[in-house]
């Protein structure tokens, strides 16, 4: 029987390698792997337990002392199991299980998120996410898809259709894979979910060198999967896709590309996945002069990674979740930095963001049983649905432009006392940092302390007045005060409400899904939209996060449900499916009237790329984790039209 992979490899180490080892691992992750190793649960009742749990609190707040005690603990159970040539644990039962989720997240686990857990931990070493079929596997292989895009969401996709044995196209117009991890190198670039969590639930996670990945490796580790899993012959790289359209009568999309070396083409599939993403096209707003600048210019999503910016001048505009890592990432290298801000950003500590896993951790992660896998509950719990709770909005309170509730409002002063703690002795700049519109409306920011430590700099200036024009070599702002640049930098985000324009989706009767949508992007669970048979969206309309999770985590629950409606539709033998329009409207008005109720909708945030023009949001999901997870399970067919 093959061992289970999360059970850790087998080791030899010497006490003083296991111990030095213990130095730096999370204790309460590390004392259930000790559940596991000794077989004994009574350490579950003991003394050595963690206080509370908080995002990126990986200790559980336990004292010095009682980590000490642990450690030594834990010593004598790796110990014992090494002497035992490390066989692999015997399986928990649920409700033990249950017990253990409890210890960690320091209260009761509701039972509605125990399953969720689980699967999400794989701690039985089944990749439980990984559809089985009702449809016969000659069927499948008779009904080619295609994917459009290879980031995160569309290698998914391809990793399932594979293991589906469904023929299937990648096409991608990067030259490589990672999608938005693709093309957003600029300096600093690096993740802000854990990467213990922001990986694949059935790929290992023991291979990360810092705990926020920076591009390089993120990249590098969806390169690894694609070739991993066998993807990479499928996908066409530097195709752009230019339209799909729906073919009634013979049931199929056609795909019309063009191909690397400039030709144009046409590929016919059954389905079409879309894995373009929300945040690809970017956004460089118009300023008066800009078309005078003499020096280089470009978005950070288009880094010009040729311009040396040793001792120059830089202008940066724009300065959120991009501007946030940029800034601290080049300071030392330019002459002078000067930020354009226009609304400051709310942030929160973690002291890890920056950090290296240690060697210590990467040992546990590969050798202690399950320590990986309880370290990934430790960081995805705490972000899981609470922060939803602090962004609902309490009509009753008060001050609303201060805060939304008073959950709301405790997440505000504790951000503000982060903030201020950096500050303190420049109230000059304190007056800049602190926003004014309530905490999470817009993303809030992971931080250790660069951002406002690049910003106190000699070289660095946060200007909060508006740009008024531009000329050759300088940025003039309203007051007349002249920045001289060298290189404009621009990290003003994406045209995040434009979903899937990059390419024309033609549905039934040729209708076009932008005219379809208006200015009312959407879609069934964020997936299907009516009158678009056979065509299914990842990261579409409504499955953004702003309040915690992770996007893979939610690709994850997309792709099952997608494969789900695939095997429905060729076990039943039917040409196309979509939404029922009923089904479709009902999601709709009930997100839209969920998102009314969130602090990201709310008249107070003034500018944010979560709202569209006439002030709605779109993008976001309003709904808990679990409540997505548990509608995504598996599609019901009487959601559907299929004929
Ligand atoms: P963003 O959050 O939309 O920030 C754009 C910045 O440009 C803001 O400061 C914005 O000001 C400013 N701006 C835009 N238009 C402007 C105008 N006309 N005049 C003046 N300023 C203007 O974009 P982003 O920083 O690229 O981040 C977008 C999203 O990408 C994030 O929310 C996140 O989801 C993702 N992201 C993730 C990571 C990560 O995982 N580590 C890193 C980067 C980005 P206002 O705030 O006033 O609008």
């Amino acid at each position: 029987m093959t061992r289970n992979p999360h059970a850790g490899e087998p080791f030899t180490n010497s006490d003083a390698e296991i111990a030095a080892a213990l130095d730096d691992v999370s204790i309460p992750a590390l004392l259930l792997s000790c559940v596991h190793m000794s077989g004994d649960p009574a350490l579950l009742d003991g003394p050595l337990k963690p206080a509370g749990i908080f995002l990126n609190e990986v200790q559980g707040y336990m004292s010095e002392d009682d980590k000490a005690a642990a450690r030594t603990l834990a010593l004598g159970i790796i110990r014992d199991y090494r002497d035992r040539g490390c066989p692999e644990p015997a399986p928990v039962d649920a409700a033990q299980l249950q017990r253990m989720m409890n210890f960690l997240a320091c209260a009761e686990v509701p039972d509605e998120y125990v399953p969720m857990m689980l699967e999400e931990m794989e701690l039985d070493g089944r990749d439980s996410r990984n559809t089985t079929f009702e449809s016969g596997a000659d069927a499948r292989a008779d009904f080619p898809v295609i994917v459009i895009g290879c980031g995160q969401s569309g290698l998914l996709a391809a990793i399932r259709l594979q293991q589906a044995g469904i023929p299937f196209t990648v096409l991608e117009k990067n030259a490589g894979v990672g999608g938005t991890c693709w093309e957003n190198s600029y300096p600093g670039a690096r993740v802000d979910v854990g990467n213990h969590f922001y990986c694949y639930s059935f790929e290992p996670d023991d291979h990360w060198t810092e705990f926020f990945a920076q591009q390089p490796e993120l990249q590098s580790y969806f390169q690894g999967v694609m070739e991993r899993h066998g993807i990479t012959e499928h996908v066409r790289f530097n195709t752009r896709v230019q339209s799909a359209t729906w073919d009634e009568s013979s049931a199929t999309w056609s795909v019309a590309v063009t191909n690397p070396d400039g030709t144009r083409g046409n590929l016919i599939a059954r389905a079409v996945i879309s894995a373009v993403g929300q945040l690809n096209t970017p956004f460089v707003p118009t300023l008066a002069g800009a078309e005078t600048f003499a020096g280089q210019a470009f978005h950070t999503a288009r880094w010009d990674h040729d311009v040396d910016l040793t001792g120059k001048d830089v202008v940066m505009v724009g300065a959120g979740a991009t501007g946030f890592q940029v800034a601290p990432a080049i300071a030392e290298q330019v002459g002078s930095l000067t930020v354009f801000q226009r609304t400051a950003q709310w942030m929160f500590p973690n002291p890890n963001y920056h950090s290296a896993v240690g060697p210590g951790v990467q040992w546990a992660l590969r050798h202690l049983p399950f320590y990986g896998r309880w370290y990934r509950f430790l960081i995805f719990w705490p972000g899981c649905d609470s922060g939803l709770a602090a962004a609902k909005v309490d009509p009753d309170f008060p001050d609303q432009q201060r805060a939304v509730s008073e959950m709301n409002d405790l997440a505000r002063m504790m951000f503000t006392e982060w903030i201020s703690s950096q500050v303190d002795g420049d109230p000059e700049l304190l007056a800049k940092v602190i926003p004014d519109y309530p905490a999470t409306g817009k993303r809030t920011l992971q931080d250790n302390g660069s951002w406002l430590r690049t910003l106190t700099r000699g070289n660095v200036e946060l200007v909060r007045t508006p740009i008024d024009h531009v000329e050759a070599d300088v940025v003039v702002d309203a007051d007349g005060t002249r920045y001289p640049a060298d290189v404009l930098v621009y990290a003003t985000g994406f045209r995040a409400n434009d979903l899937l324009s990059s390419v024309k989706v033609f549905g039934r009767n040729g209708i076009e899904l932008q005219d379809r949508w208006g200015r009312r992007p959407a879609a069934y669970l964020g997936i299907t939209v009516p009158g678009f048979p056979n065509f299914f969206c990842l990261y579409g309309p409504g499955t953004n996060l702003a309040s915690g999770g992770s996007l893979i985590f939610h690709s994850e629950c997309e792709v099952r449900y997608i494969m789900g409606c695939l095997d429905l539709l060729i076990a039943a033998d039917k040409r196309g499916m979509e939404p029922r329009q009923d089904r479709y409207d009902d999601w709709y008005e009930r997100c839209q009237a969920e998102l009314k109720t969130l602090v990201w909708s709310q008249p107070t945030i003034k500018h944010s790329f979560y709202k569209n023009e006439d002030g709605l949001v779109h993008g976001l999901s309003p709904w808990r984790l679990v409540d997505y997870w548990t509608w995504t399970r598996s599609p019901n067919p009487d959601d559907f039209v299929m004929n």
